[in-house]
C-alpha cells in the first residue's frame, strides 16, 4: 500500500505492483455515490499518478458491490469549487443567477473532469462490477479500457427524470447510434456482454476474477515505453476530435441544462437551484435575490 493513501478520505490510492497506480472509489455505502468532494480527490488522484514517473498505467476501481450509484444527489452543503481554489476550468464563477450556478457547476465537475480524464497522459482503465448508473458512467466512460466482472449492469436511467442523457455525452462512442438511441431512450440497464458486443468494454471476466484479470491487462500496457504509451493514446483520442465529439458533447450539455431548466419551472421551483443557495451559505454572502 503506498505511503499517501492516508491522504485521500473518498478513495484509496496504493501502487500494487511496478508500473501500476489503482485508484478505489472508497464510498461503498453509498455504493459510490460521487460528491463534489470524491470527484475533486479523484482529479487529485489523477494528478498523482501523472506526476510519478514510476507509474505507467492508472487503474480506476471500487470498493462494494457496485462500481457507482451515479451523482450523490443526497449531497449537503455543496462546496462551491472557485471557493476551494481547486477549479480545474474558468467556468466557476461567484455571481451566480438564474441557471448559471447549475450550469456552470456541472460544466466543471462532470463535463470538464471527464474531457480531462478521457485526455490524461497516461493510460487508464475501468475496473468495473455491479451497478454503473448515469453519473456511473461518467467514471467509465473516460477512461481508455474497460474490464467487466459478469454482474456489471450499465444504465443511463436520466431520460426517467426527464434529462436527455448524463452530462458526459459519450453514448455514440460508447455503444454505436442504433444501440445508442436504444440504451438512452428506453433508460433501460445493458449488461456486461451487451456492452462488450457494442465495443464499450474489453473484457468481460468472472466477479471473482476481477482484481487479478484488471492487473494481468494492466501488465500488458505498463512493460511498454511512456511516452509512446501516451503518444499512441492521443494519436486514437484525435479521432474524438476528428468524429466531431466536442460539437456534439457542447449541443447535448446545452440540451442538457435546457431540460434541467424545463424540469424546474414545470415543478415549480425557482430557476436559480438550490445549489446556487447552498454556495452562498457556504461563501458567506449573498448572490441570490429573494
Ligand atoms: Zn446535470
Amino acid at each position: 500500500m503506498n505511503e499517501m493513501t492516508h491522504a485521500f478520505t473518498s478513495l484509496i490510492y496504493e501502487k500494487p505492483e511496478e508500473g501500476i497506480a489503482r485508484i478505489w472509489l472508497n464510498r461503498p455505502e453509498t455504493r459510490n455515490a460521487q460528491d463534489t468532494h470524491l470527484l475533486y480527490e479523484l482529479n487529485r488522484a489523477f494528478d498523482r499518478a501523472l506526476a510519478d514517473d514510476e507509474v505507467k498505467v492508472i487503474i480506476l476501481a471500487a470498493k462494494g458491490p457496485h462500481f457507482s450509484s451515479g451523482h450523490d444527489l443526497m449531497e449537503k452543503d455543496i462546496p462551491n469549487a472557485h471557493a476551494r481554489h481547486e477549479t480545474v476550468g474558468t467556468w466557476t464563477g461567484a455571481d451566480w443567477k438564474g441557471v448559471e450556478g447549475h450550469y456552470v457547476r456541472e460544466k466543471e465537475i462532470y463535463e470538464g473532469f471527464c474531457r480531462r480524464w478521457r485526455d490524461l497522459a497516461k493510460p487508464t482503465i475501468a475496473s468495473v462490477q455491479g451497478k454503473v448508473i448515469a453519473g456511473g458512467l461518467m467514471l467509465v466512460w473516460p477512461m481508455d479500457f474497460v474490464i467487466a466482472s459478469e454482474d456489471a449492469t450499465f444504465q443511463d436511467n436520466t431520460m426517467f427524470m426527464g434529462i436527455p442523457g448524463a452530462e458526459y455525452f459519450a453514448h455514440v462512442w460508447e455503444l454505436g447510434i442504433r444501440k445508442a438511441k436504444e440504451f438512452l431512450l428506453t433508460g433501460q440497464p445493458i449488461t456486461a456482454q451487451e456492452g462488450y458486443e457494442a465495443g464499450m468494454i474489453n473484457r468481460v471476466v468472472k466477479r471473482e476474477d476481477l482484481d487479478e484479470e484488471t492487473l494481468k491487462f494492466a501488465r500488458l500496457i505498463a512493460d511498454k515505453p511512456a511516452f509512446a504509451l501516451k503518444l499512441g493514446k492521443d494519436s486514437i483520442n484525435a479521432a474524438f476530435s476528428a468524429q466531431g465529439f466536442d460539437n456534439v458533447q457542447r449541443a447535448a450539455y446545452n440540451a442538457h441544462h435546457l431540460a434541467h431548466a424545463h424540469w424546474r419551472l414545470q415543478s415549480g421551483m425557482p430557476l436559480d437551484p438550490s445549489f446556487a443557495q447552498r454556495f452562498t451559505k457556504l461563501q458567506g454572502k449573498k448572490v441570490i435575490s429573494e
